[in-house]
């Protein structure tokens, strides 16, 4: 099997093993980070960090995707110590998540010239490092797919189709940009196996979901624990009945989980989680909670799991 890029150097993708494919150990913008260093505590962020990542080894977790990009943070130095202190691999992206903001930099250079920036991360290495992305991340939310979401995508699209990489796109149902992020990678010529359109699981429009599997993409029921979106047994319903209808190759799990997040100040969470818009959110939900229930369901047996959770992530990642 090929080899897949971690913060740790590369691994066999038959190495891999039990993966969460969407998850991250920090989140935070790095505009205000850079500038107002004093209101982030470094310690606090690699502990929350620590916990979180041990407690999916605790699980059996082996690897982590994280998608965090440009505007979320990224810093492959800050991962490498948490791969380093857990054992468990990291796999780190390149790509800009914005919604609709591009900074002067790339709103005054072409698509090829923001795709050469992504293919340099894929190729020589992440901020200086000798660490690779493994995938190319891109986004499109309630604002639609807009001209610099289409701009940012056509960049992932194009380095994707430069360097064999596979591309993870944050989607969102409510608004239905699935299909037209799989038809601007279709027209770039991105092989459709290499796709992943995120967080399709925040839907319960099975349909809807269905047509873009029929594409050949594969999707993200990737947000459990955020209740705001979809609950948690709309989202076991909707990922049973994917199952049923066939689709487990297609289907990835995770909790798009962030160790910590700077979007809000931090005594908003206890809010949250009262008002039920997050609940048990954590890097360990499915495995506590989705598994067994898919398992009691019967739509998750040993087989189906190892699909999941271990072919699908290493799959994708080597397409
Ligand atoms: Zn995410």
């Amino acid at each position: 099997m090929a080899s897949v890029e971690t913060v740790q150097g590369p691994v066999d993708a038959g190495e891999l093993g039990v993966t969460l494919v969407h998850e991250h150990v920090r989140f935070r913008d790095e505009a205000v980070a850079e500038q107002w260093p004093e209101r982030y505590d470094e310690q606090l962020e690699l502990e929350a960090a620590l916990v979180s990542v041990n407690a999916a080894k605790d699980r059996g977790v082996r690897t982590i995707v994280d998608p965090t990009a440009m505007f979320g943070g990224r810093d492959v130095r800050f991962m490498a110590r948490v791969a380093e202190q857990t054992g468990v691999r990291l796999v780190a992206c390149t790509g800009i998540y914005s919604y609709d903001h591009l900074p002067h930099y790339f709103a005054n250079r072409d698509v090829d010239a923001m795709a050469e920036h992504f293919v340099t991360d894929i190729e020589r290495g992440i901020q200086g490092t000798d660490m690779k992305a493994a995938f190319l991340k891109c986004a499109a939310d309630a604002a639609g797919v807009t001209e610099n979401v289409e701009k940012i995508h056509r960049a992932v699209a194009r380095a994707s189709v430069q360097t064999g990489t596979p591309i993870m796109a944050h989607s969102m149902p409510a608004v239905a940009t699935g299909p037209r992020q799989v038809e601007i990678f279709r027209q770039e010529g991105v092989p459709m196996e290499r796709v992943q359109i995120a967080h399709c699981g925040d839907t319960d429009d099975v349909a809807y979901i269905e047509g873009l599997i029929e594409e050949g993409v594969y999707v993200g029921l990737d947000r459990y624990g955020l209740e705001m979106y979809q609950p948690i047994d709309k989202r076991n319903a909707t990922a049973a009945e994917l199952i049923r209808r066939g689709h487990a190759e297609r289907i990835m799990i995770s909790q798009d989980f962030c160790a910590t997040i700077d979007w809000f100040p931090p005594e908003a969470a206890p809010a949250f989680e009262e008002a039920g818009a997050i609940r048990n959110w954590s890097m360990t939900l499915v495995f506590d909670e989705v598994v067994p229930a898919l398992r009691e369901a019967g739509a998750m047996d040993d087989a189906v799991f190892e699909t999941v959770f271990v072919a699908n992530p290493a799959r994708w990642l080597t397409a």
